[in-house]
This record gives structure tokens, C-alpha cells and sequence, in this order.
């Protein structure tokens, strides 16, 4: 701001990108804000100048003030601006004249090329980054589809040896590489579908299916691996529900899958429930409501808003531990959305997770024979629940078999030398310790160790001496 500029001009668009000049009746420039000094490269002695300095074409000076053919008014008209230095360039602009000062005019304008120049710069920027992410999105397929070739040719190839019954070594063998490749696969088709749902090119199969099946088909995928943990597995599904039902069954199965395989891989002592209701319906569309709870290592507050980021694993502790890579909720969230839904967390760092997701599904109409026929609640139900509290205050009777369970399962995974799992094992004998004397914590520490150290000799006078102090 120049001295010669009135405070009653100062207004906050002293700062716009727009140039905008105030002028009198007699043509005099009274106000010039910084984009109009800079750009016309008058520094600090516009103010004074006629309008005719710089828009010669547009304001002829007069005697008394100035005459032109410009509309005052909304409208938006090309002018030609000169720099003090006589060069020139076109400006869009419009001239105004507030009611209230009859005696001031307002120019507000914008240099085009300068427009031009910026809105190309974007389309350019806009186009290098679609096709940026073309190729990217061909380069993932690409790939992924060249790492399923192999992956599949090895689990056909080991799945054709097991068939032949193979015996010890071998078959332990031949089941790890098929896990192995099963968690490939795994893998791969996470990384492609996020890149499919990055590309804004993933489209939901939508086909009739019964619900109650599907739950069953996402059950046996988890029942094995919960029952080997010792963990409890309870299912419950309103009776609202109707029988058959028309969405995505694939997806809805895969955030299922991927929520429950989160939760046995982060629990190790209790149980993971699963609990389905009916929560809106509005005409023949219905909202399904899928609760997911585990009494797992739980996640922290500050950890939550992670969760549902991209490649985001709470810890790299975690990911080192657990396996993973971090896509899986992100997929989800992506996934539920597509559904019209949304998806939730709740929990507590040490006392477990619950995930909860929305869907709208089509509703086949069988509802009222589903609820004729209805028990108060249907329940699917793995394993007698447990006191979860009992079983982990140490010397209830409830302890005490939870433990000789727990123990016998690990020595049994020694004798095979799964170390992997005898260490899961091993976790969970910990944590049913934690509040023994003393002694027995020391012994629990001292079997740990043997395991770590995948020695055989240790691990047994260790075994031994806990199950003996039980
Ligand atoms: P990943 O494939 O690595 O498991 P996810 O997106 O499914 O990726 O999960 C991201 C992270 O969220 C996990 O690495 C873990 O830290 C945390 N997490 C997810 N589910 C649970 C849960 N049930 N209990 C505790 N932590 C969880």
C-alpha cells in the first residue's frame, strides 16, 4: 500500500490473484491492490495515474473525467492492459459501480494467458496423472495375473502329490508349500483389487443368494484354524433376515473373511462372536448389520485412524509378528461403500475388537415366513461359551483345564516340531499365567524360551515341570 491510497480502500483484497483497481469520476486511479501494482509493474505510483494509462483502448481521457463504450455492470469483457513499460496483454474483466459511490468505479480483471496458461498446465497435469495411473493399473494386472500363473502352476503340482498320499516329512512338506501358495494368492488378489478399486474400474456382481449359506460357507473357512487356537466361535443371525437375498455375495463374503481372519490371527485367548441383524428396510432394499467381536491384543485410540488407510499395519511389531499387508481393511472400507455401507471400529488396547459393517442388500420378500418360523434368535453355535473372566484369573477350575488344554496342544505341536504353532500355543499358556506366583511365571518364561530356541531337550523338563506344578 502506497501513502497516497486511502485507509477506506484497504480491503482484504489488497491480497487477491485478480488485479483490481478503484477509479474515480474524473478517471483518477485511487486504489490499485499488490496483483494489480506487480502485474502492470507500476510498483507504488499507479494510484494518481488516469484509467486511460491502462486501458487505453477501453477509457479515452476527457476534460472533465474520461469516456467509454465498457459495460458497467456483471458483465465480463476482454480489455487490453499496458504495463507502464507499454507492453501489453489481455485481461478479462468487469467494471462496477457501487450504489452506495456513485462517484467510484471498480475494475476487477484477470490476466487470460496467464489463465489459459494455468488451466492448461492442469489439463496437462490432470491427463499425465490418468494415464500415470493407467499404467499403473495395467502394470499391477499385468503382473499379478504373471505371479497367479506360476503360483498356481507349484499348488496344482503339490496338490497332485498330496493326492498320492505322501507320507511324513514329505506331507508336512507338500502342506506348507500349499499354504504358502494359498496365502500368495492371497495376496495377489488383494493387490489387485485395490488397484481395481483405485482405478475407479471395480464393479459389484449383484445376483440372488441364500443368506444363511453363505454364512455357513464363511464359517467352515475360519472353524479349522479357531478350533486349533482353542478359541470360541459363536454365530447369530436375526430371524428378520430373509432366507434369500440379492447383493454381492463374493464381497460380502471376502470383508466377512477378512474381519474374522483379523480377529483369530489377533486373539489368542476367548472367543471371536459374529452377529448379523436386519437394521433398515426401505421398499424391497434392506440394511444388513454384521458385528464382529474378538477378545484379541485390541488396538490403541491414536492406532484407530490408521486402520483404514492403505499399506497402514498399526505397527511395524505387528506386521513382523502377524504377517500382512495392510490392504485388507482399506479393501473393506472400499468394499462396504460400493454396498452403500459403512464400516466402524471399537476397541480396547488388551481387551479386544469389534468391527462393524453395514451393507443394503435386495430383499427376496420371505421375511415374514423367516420370522413364522422364527425362535426368538437363530444361533450357531461352535463351542460352549466360556467365562472368558474365569478362565483367565489364574487357579479357577476354568484356568486350570484351559491350560492343561492349551499345554497339551503345544507338546503336541513339539513332537511334530511346529515350532511356529507351538509358540501360539506357548502365547496363550502366557497370558493364562499372568497373574501366577512367581515360580510358575518363571517356569511359563523358561519354556517360552526353550520353544524360541526350537530346542526339544528344554522344552520338555520344562513341559514337564509346569504340568506338574498345575
Ligand atoms: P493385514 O492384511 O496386514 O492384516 P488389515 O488392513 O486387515 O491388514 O489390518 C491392518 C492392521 O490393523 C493389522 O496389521 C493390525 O495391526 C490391525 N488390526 C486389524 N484387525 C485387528 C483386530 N481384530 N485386532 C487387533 N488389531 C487388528
Amino acid at each position: 500500500m502506497t501513502m497516497e491510497q486511502s485507509e477506506e480502500y484497504i480491503f482484504p483484497v489488497e491480497h487477491s490473484l485478480e488485479m483490481i483497481l478503484a477509479f474515480d469520476r474524473s478517471g483518477i486511479i485511487v486504489y490499485a491492490n499488490t496483483a494489480a501494482r506487480n502485474k502492470l509493474k507500476f510498483d507504488d505510483d499507479l494510484c494518481g495515474r488516469h484509467i486511460h494509462a491502462v486501458f487505453p483502448n477501453e477509457f479515452k481521457e476527457t476534460e472533465d473525467g474520461f469516456e467509454t463504450e465498457v459495460t458497467v455492470g456483471d458483465a465480463v469483457q476482454e480489455f487490453v492492459a499496458y504495463r507502464k513499460n507499454l507492453t501489453c496483454f489481455p485481461v478479462e474483466a468487469k467494471v462496477l459501480n457501487d450504489g452506495a459511490r456513485p462517484d467510484l468505479y471498480i475494475c476487477m480483471a484477470n490476466d487470460v494467458l496467464e489463465k489459459k496458461i494455468l488451466g492448461r498446465e492442469i489439463e496437462k497435469v490432470k491427463t499425465e496423472a490418468q494415464q500415470a495411473m493407467k499404467v499403473k493399473s495395467e502394470f499391477v494386472a499385468n503382473v499379478t495375473h504373471e505371479l497367479r500363473t506360476p503360483v498356481n502352476g507349484v499348488l496344482g503340482n503339490v496338490r497332485e502329490l498330496l493326492a498320492e498320499h505322501p507320507e511324513g516329512k514329505t506331507e508336512k512338506s507338500l502342506r506348507l508349500i500349499e499354504r504358502c501358495c494359498d496365502d500368495m494368492n492371497k495376496i495377489i488378489n488383494n493387490i489387485l483389487d485395490f488397484s481395481k478399486l483405485e482405478a475407479g474400474k471395480f464393479t459389484l456382481e449383484t445376483r440372488k443368494f441364500n443368506f444363511r449359506n453363505m454364512l455357513d460357507y464363511v464359517k467352515g473357512n475360519h472353524i479349522n484354524k479357531l478350533t486349533e487356537k482353542g478359541l470360541g466361535f459363536f454365530m447369530t443371525v436375526s430371524p428378520q433376515i430373509p432366507e434369500y437375498v440379492i447383493g454381492d455375495e463374493l464381497r460380502i463374503v471376502q470383508v466377512l473373511n477378512n474381519l474374522l481372519s483379523n480377529a483369530q490371527k489377533f486373539t489368542s485367548l476367548g472367543r471371536i462372536t459374529v452377529e448379523v441383524l436386519k437394521t433398515a428396510q426401505v421398499n424391497d432394499r434392506i440394511e444388513l448389520f454384521f458385528i464382529v467381536s474378538d477378545t484379541g491384543i485390541g488396538i490403541s485410540e491414536t492406532d484407530k485412524d490408521k486402520l483404514f488407510q492403505s499399506f497402514s499395519q498399526v505397527d511395524a511389531s505387528i506386521s513382523r509378528k502377524y504377517g500382512g499387508t495392510g490392504l485388507g481393511l482399506n479393501i473393506c472400507k472400499q468394499l462396504v461403500e460400493l454396498m452403500d455401507g459403512r464400516i466402524e471400529v471399537e476397541s480396547e488396547k488388551n481387551k479386544g475388537s469389534t468391527f462393524s459393517f453395514s451393507v443394503w442388500v435386495g430383499s427376496c420378500g420371505d421375511e415374514a415366513a423367516a420370522v413364522l418360523a422364527a425362535q426368538p434368535e437363530e444361533s450357531m453355535e461352535e463351542e460352549a461359551g466360556e467365562d472368558f473372566t474365569a478362565v483367565r484369573m489364574y487357579g479357577t477350575p476354568e484356568n486350570i483345564d484351559s491350560l492343561k488344554r492349551n499345554l497339551s496342544k503345544l507338546i503336541l505341536c513339539v513332537e511334530m516340531e511346529n515350532w511356529e504353532k507351538a509358540e501360539m500355543f506357548m502365547e496363550t499358556i502366557r497370558q493364562l499365567t499372568e497373574d501366577a506366583p512367581h515360580e510358575i511365571k518363571r517356569i511359563a518364561l523358561r519354556l517360552k524360551m526353550a520353544i524360541q530356541k526350537s530346542d526339544y531337550e528344554k522344552v520338555t523338563v520344562q513341559f514337564k515341570e509346569l504340568s506338574d506344578s498345575l
